[in-house]
């Protein structure tokens, strides 16, 4: 194995939190190797087997959790009761996906329609084999957790490479995971930089790769797997936006859209960045924006800024949201490296960097618009489309720009509030990616359809798949598909 480490450090303090072996191509390929086994291994497990370990491993985290969320504090900066709040979420994913694996994936029949009366179909969803994860470190549990959690309980063996900023939750999560499952190396963790990512993803007995970060990444990572075909699912960047209907509960709106935006620094794939706010309760909701905004402190309520060179990409928007728009709260002053400070500001035209670009930091853009459908509309010129937010007490109207919100999850009078359920599928549309995390998609994300059809007894008189086959044959089942189908509908 490789003697090459690399230290992982704590962004607010420069300490070293661990070192790790930088894992080498020949060290993904013994590992991919031992996950083939183990994978084998675990498929042949009953899906019931697999769910006792599953929801053993569940509390093991579980009673793990403190120590966990003290492990994320170190390596992300971010304070202890949201690195909590991060495992919370990811405990209840892990039991959805135990209790609902068989139900999901399970073999069922199907109805075989009347040209199929003599058949019986049958569907079930079966493992992939090695599953390789490729995570961020923005949610290091929450976010890879969302597809190993999901790929272990479809009959996977999973090879997670955490980012290199929080190795060490990567490796103590596969740890904590042989406590129950210690035969065999279901869950692996590799270490190391883009390099070892690159290796694990373009490993041909790699089955799928779910690979969470940036878009640019993320093509690079479908190019290595597009030499062998191997399918991905690819969660990316947003660039979310978050509307206030007239009719809204401005407090409540206001409160959401500054922790939506500001917690975690900002550094949440589904963080708000745009704001939308319809003209009759603009500057109700600004005022009440800024003044809740006044209270909220870098280092104190969130932490830094995790990953170094994303300082330049905030302050760069923020110069020139600044340069173009009305400065509500903060302004250039606010980067404080590794902290930023809350920055609002209004009117920034809607082609500048910091409205199009994914700016994964604690600033947020606002707009007057003239209704919600023009809110709408400007929530939907993104490239990106991964969440989005609808505050407005009228629920019908508010489902209605839900459904039309170019995005793959929306939350009403709530934020983010799609993540923390377990049965509803997350993942994007345009740059944000394709593909589903969680919920049931999330689970047949990791398998694949097993289809059979088996004969019960033979068709009287409509022998078709048969060189014995007749012209009256044929002519009896056009006349039944005649009769089923060739109605029209006026
Ligand atoms: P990156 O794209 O920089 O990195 C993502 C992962 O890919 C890291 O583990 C990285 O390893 C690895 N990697 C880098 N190069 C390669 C390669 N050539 N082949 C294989 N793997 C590689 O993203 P960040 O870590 O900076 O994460 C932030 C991004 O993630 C944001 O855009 C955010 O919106 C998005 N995100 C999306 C979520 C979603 O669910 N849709 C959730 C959370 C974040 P290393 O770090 O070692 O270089």
């Amino acid at each position: 194995m490789t003697t090459l480490t690399f230290d992982s450090l704590n962004p607010a303090t420069g300490e070293v939190v661990g070192r790790h072996p930088k894992h080498t191509a020949a060290d993904v390929d013994k590992v991919v190797g031992r996950a083939e086994e183990a994978a084998r291994w675990w498929a042949a497990l009953s899906p019931a087997e697999r769910r006792r370990r599953l929801l053993d491993y569940k509390a093991v985290l579980t009673r793990h959790m403190r120590e966990l969320a003290r492990l994320v504090h170190d390596e992300t900066g971010k304070p202890v009761a949201d690195a909590t709040l991060e495992i919370v979420l990811t405990v209840t994913h892990l039991d959805w996906a135990a209790r609902n694996a068989q139900k999901v994936l399970g073999r069922r029949r199907v109805n075989t329609g009347l040209v199929g009366l003599n058949l019986v179909g049958t569907l079930e969803y079966l493992p992939l084999g090695v599953v390789a994860v490729i995570g961020p470190w923005n949610y290091p549990v929450f976010t890879p957790m969302g597809s190993i959690a999901y790929a272990l309980a479809a009959g996977n063996a999973v090879v997670f490479k955490p980012s290199e900023l929080t190795p060490g939750v990567g490796v103590r999560l596969a740890e904590l995971f042989a406590e129950s499952v210690p035969e065999h190396p279901v869950f692996q963790c590799l270490t190391g930089l883009g390099e070892t990512g690159a290796a694990l993803v373009a490993d041909p007995r790699v089955a799928k790769v779910a690979f969470t970060g940036s878009t640019a990444t993320a093509r690079r990572v479908m190019a290595a797997c597009a030499e062998n075909l191997t399918p991905v699912v690819a969660e990316c960047g947003g660039k979310d936006a978050f509307i206030v209907d007239a009719d809204a509960d401005i407090a409540a709106a206001a409160d959401a859209c500054l922790w939506g935006a500001l917690s975690n620094a900002g550094q949440t794939c589904v963080g708000v960045e745009r704001v939308y706010v319809v003209d009759a309760v603009h500057d109700a909701f600004v005022r009440e924006l800024s003044a809740r905004a006044a209270r909220v402190r870098a280092g104190e309520h969130y932490g830094p800024i995790t990953m170094p060179g994303q300082v330049e990409v905030i302050r760069r928007h923020i110069d020139d949201a600044v340069a173009t728009g009305k400065v509500v709260t903060g302004g250039p002053g606010a980067v404080r490296a590794p902290y930023v400070d809350p920055v609002i500001v209004e009117d920034v035209p809607e082609d500048s960097p910091a409205v199009r670009e994914e700016t994964f930091g604690p600033t947020i853009t606002v707009r007057r618009t003239r209704d919600v459908q023009e809110a709408l509309d400007l929530a939907n010129a993104s490239a990106y489309g991964l969440g989005g937010t609808i505050f407005s007490r009228n629920t019908r109207r508010a489902a209605d720009l839900a459904r039309r919100m170019r995005s793959g999850m929306t939350a009403i009078n709530s934020i983010i509030s799609f993540a923390a359920v377990p049965s509803l599928p997350f993942g994007g549309v345009g740059d944000s990616g394709f593909g589903r995390i969680h919920g049931g998609d999330g689970l047949r994300e990791f398998a694949r359809p097993k289809a059979v059809s088996r004969q019960r007894f033979p068709m009287p008189g409509m022998n078709i798949t048969s060189f014995g086959r007749g012209p009256a044959d044929l002519e009896r089942l056009v006349r039944l598909v005649t009769l089923m189908h060739g109605r029209r509908k006026r």
